[in-house]
């Protein structure tokens, strides 16, 4: 456990239901720091603006703030250049554009896309609309029965026709940590580009976007301590040229009249309208925040978190682990048998357990696993082992007052 780092997120100090609150529920969104939340109040008491536009002080300051976070992102993610980072709404955005702008110009009938089993829908439907508009069709890589995607089959689906592979870095309701290196490396051997997914792994694993060669990679903010509503796409400076813009608007032209309008360089021509200025400054903070205790000791600690977890929930006899590929992060999917999911989350809640259940936005995964959903704890740096042990204590509560 880091010290002081608890004290540092103050929704953390709250009874829920007269019980302290043990929030295991960080791969749906993560608590947020009081140096974020300062910031995002900073920015509205001192020099809330639009940004980009007027020539007076306050624009300008929020103008230096905005473009500051977007360096700042460049830092985290290891991107090239900063005019590679766009900010987005969120992962779910970010993988509308990149898909919208496909679709516009690059996908013809025909055409293939490779997905995996493990989609959160937000990696699954904006393709699916892709492919109603251009004709193009979705091919999926299977996993194996401990929730890994399966290398071989992924290999087999490339064809002439693959015009992109959008894959997730990290499995939301698995845990599953794919190798998205030797994805990206096998993809780039067919000639195809890579999108991914790192809704989860920007927090349980980190990126490289330059060591792994990823073409894009989309991420939410709301996962990482960051507010909620800002996100990033990270795009090749190559790519993002060649894609055509996704929104029309303001601040994404250079120049318009009835007949043509010429759009704005980069990252502009992907940021039509105001932006969220103030959750981009937020999501900095949150990187600094991550950055003064050290990436590498949070996965470190919550690999910690997940072992203990595992190793403790063994004592629960009905126990089945949904999900346990040899490299994962700390998300434990599981089910009480007989008992539905639902009915656990809801009396471990009154408990003061706050865990996720559902299909948790990935029904085909559920589906193949022939599942309703499953009871999802996600762990973060301020969760302890003590809450560990509360939680599998509630969960023998929990099967002793459905038995
Ligand atoms: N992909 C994955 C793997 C996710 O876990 C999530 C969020 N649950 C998303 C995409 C969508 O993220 P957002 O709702 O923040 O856009």
């Amino acid at each position: 456990m880091f010290e002081h780092l608890r004290e540092e997120f103050p929704i953390l100090s709250q009874q829920v239901h007269q019980k302290p609150l043990i929030y295991f529920d960080n791969a749906a969104s993560t608590q947020k720091p009081i140096s974020v939340i300062n910031s995002v109040t900073d920015y509205y008491e001192t020099i809330n603006s639009n940004v980009h536009r007027g020539v007076h002080h306050l624009s300008q300051l929020a103008t230096d703030a905005y473009e500051q976070a977007r360096l700042q992102v460049q830092h985290f993610i290891r991107a090239k250049h900063p005019h590679e980072v766009i900010f987005t709404r969120g992962t779910t955005e970010s993988i509308n554009l990149i898909a919208c702008s496909f679709a516009r110009e690059l996908l013809k009938p025909g055409d293939e896309i490779i997905l995996s089993m493990m989609e959160h829908h937000s990696n699954i439907v904006p393709w699916q609309l892709a492919c109603d508009q251009s004709k193009a069709v979705i091919k999926v890589v299977p996993i194996n029965e401990k929730g890994e995607l399966i290398i071989n089959e992924y290999r087999k689906l490339f064809s002439e026709k693959t015009k992109i592979v959008a894959i997730t870095q990290t499995s939301n309701a698995l845990g599953t940590i794919n190798p998205i290196k030797e994805i990206t490396d096998i993809a780039h051997a067919n000639n195809v580009p890579v999108l991914i997914d790192g809704a989860q792994g920007i927090k349980s694993c980190g990126i490289d976007v330059q060591a792994i060669d990823c073409d894009f990679y989309c991420f939410s903010g709301h996962k990482l301590y960051a507010p909620m509503g800002i996100g990033v796409l990270y795009g090749k400076e190559t790519w993002l040229d060649k894609l055509p813009p996704y929104q029309g608007g303001g601040d994404m032209i250079k120049q318009v009249s009835f007949e043509k309008t010429t759009f704005n360089d980069l990252p502009f021509k992907f940021e039509a309208g105001t932006p969220n200025v103030s959750g981009a400054i937020g999501l900095q903070h949150a990187l600094l925040f991550i950055e003064k205790y050290g990436h590498q000791h949070f996965m470190a600690y919550e690999k910690e978190l997940l072992d203990y977890a595992v190793s403790q929930m063994q004592s629960l006899e009905n126990i089945r682990f949904i999900g346990t590929a040899s490299h994962k992060s700390a998300v434990i999917s599981f089910l009480l048998e007989p008992h539905h999911p639902t009915d656990v989350g809801t009396l471990i809640d009154f408990m003061g357990v706050a865990v996720r259940t559902g299909h948790h936005c990935t029904q085909p995964l559920m589906d193949y696993l022939g599942i309703p959903g499953t009871i999802r704890a996600s762990f973060a740096p301020y969760n302890t082992k003590d809450e560990v042990d509360h939680f599998v204590h509630a969960l023998h509560t929990a099967n002793k007052m459905l038995a």
